[in-house]
């Protein structure tokens, strides 16, 4: 509960004649005046940040061809619709394939642009403010492109979402955890001369027998660079390697660890440290992480007092951006009310890598949200 949150007024100055004392603060939000109707609306115009989004995971089919044309690559596909059929998911294999097939028809910076731009486009329509974008170079420089030409391309796409938008925005360099060690030192090494556009380093696909440890080194490498450092662990693979990405790469965020539940003692460390879990609902239903969005644990999550945010993780080929996860979950999930909304907002500003007076400013804008729609439905 936030400072602003609480009802009880800041001490007075004790400065005789200060009439600069602290305004009261402004009483709590009254999340209970809030109804479940009122959820859908409130949940796509809340402000938000979108702390788990693969880049790459955006690219929608119609934009892929349209990039495979100016390329003159040949997909394996007849048309828009044959390549949609395909997004039926057994498990996070059968997506990675379709997943680097895709990324194939990235080839040069206009390229990069204009899959972050449209992106962005989805983003503003989310009420998204800020984005921590996850990329995978190695998935372009495997191909013979360079990683200046990628990076190039999305942070004009990040420039022209600030401008356009008011988005900030940053970039997660991840690294294939399926490749080697020695592959992702390479691939660090590469990216020093882009080091000034770089916020952190992640770690991301095939998740089962590529345990975090696998990558101590490099995490180690980009902590003394100054870098921040995320993982993916406990999707698909077991609480042990939520540990692991904690003690050993020493992770800021866990990008989904929803398997933490699994073991009491780990969901009781993540709450003590406070260590936030990017979660992503229609990612985990359509990777069968759950049978179905009512069977998801964000509940239990939440109630065990973690710090959770909501994200799309690769939207073009899970069914939605930030506010279809919203409001799907929230949809299926009847014990969650407007209280759990503004935690998962909050914590999304809370968990990201922006500065002081930023996340003031946009939980400010949350607040303000909230105490309209409150007052509104009261009224
Ligand atoms: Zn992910």
């Amino acid at each position: 509960m936030s400072a602003s949150m609480s009802d009880s007024s800041p001490p007075l100055s004790t400065v005789a004649g200060a009439a600069s004392a602290t305004p009261p603060a402004p009483p709590p939000i009254d999340f209970d005046a809030i109804p479940r109707a009122r959820l859908p609306e409130l949940l796509r115009r809340m402000p938000k940040a979108e702390l788990h989004i693969h880049i790459e995971g955006s690219l929608e089919p119609e934009l892929m061809f349209a990039l495979a044309e100016r390329n003159h690559i040949v997909l394996p596909y007849a048309d828009v619709e044959a390549l949609r059929a395909a997004y039926a998911f057994t498990d996070l294999q059968s997506f990675l394939d379709l997943y680097y097939a895709g990324a194939s028809v990235l080839l040069r910076e206009p390229d990069y642009f204009d899959m972050a731009s449209a992106y962005f486009e989805r983003a503003a329509q989310d009420q998204v403010r800020h984005v921590e974008m996850f990329f995978d170079p190695q998935t372009h420089t495997g191909r013979g492109v360079d990683m200046g030409t990628v990076i190039d391309g999305l942070m004009r796409a990040c420039d022209r979402a600030r401008e356009q938008h008011g988005i900030s925005s940053g970039l997660i360099l991840c690294f294939l955890r399926h490749l080697s060690e020695d592959e992702a030192l390479a691939t660090l090494q590469q990216a020093l001369p882009f080091r000034h556009h770089l916020l952190g380093v992640g770690l991301d696909s095939s998740e089962r027998g590529h345990p975090p440890e696998k990558f101590a080194r490099v995490f180690e490498q980009a902590g003394a660079l100054g870098l921040h450092r995320v993982a993916h662990a406990g999707e698909e693979g077991p609480p042990e390697y939520i540990r692991s990405a904690l003690d050993v790469l020493k992770a800021e965020r866990i990008d989904h660890g929803v398997r933490c539940l699994e073991d009491p003692s780990l969901v009781a460390h993540l709450a003590a440290l406070g260590v936030p879990l990017t979660v992503c609902p229609l990612s985990n239903v359509r990777l069968r992480v759950y049978g179905d969005m009512a069977q998801h644990r964000l509940p239990e999550l939440l109630r065990a007092g973690l710090k959770v945010t909501l994200n799309s993780d690769d939207p073009a080929y899970f069914g939605g951006y930030l506010n279809q996860n919203f409001i799907e979950t929230f949809a299926a999930l009847p014990e969650l009310g407007a209280r759990d909304a503004y935690a998962m907002a909050r914590c999304s500003f809370d968990a990201s890598f922006i500065d002081a007076d930023a996340r003031a400013a946009h939980v400010a804008e949350l607040d303000r949200c909230f105490r309209h729609c409150a007052a509104e439905t009261k009224a």
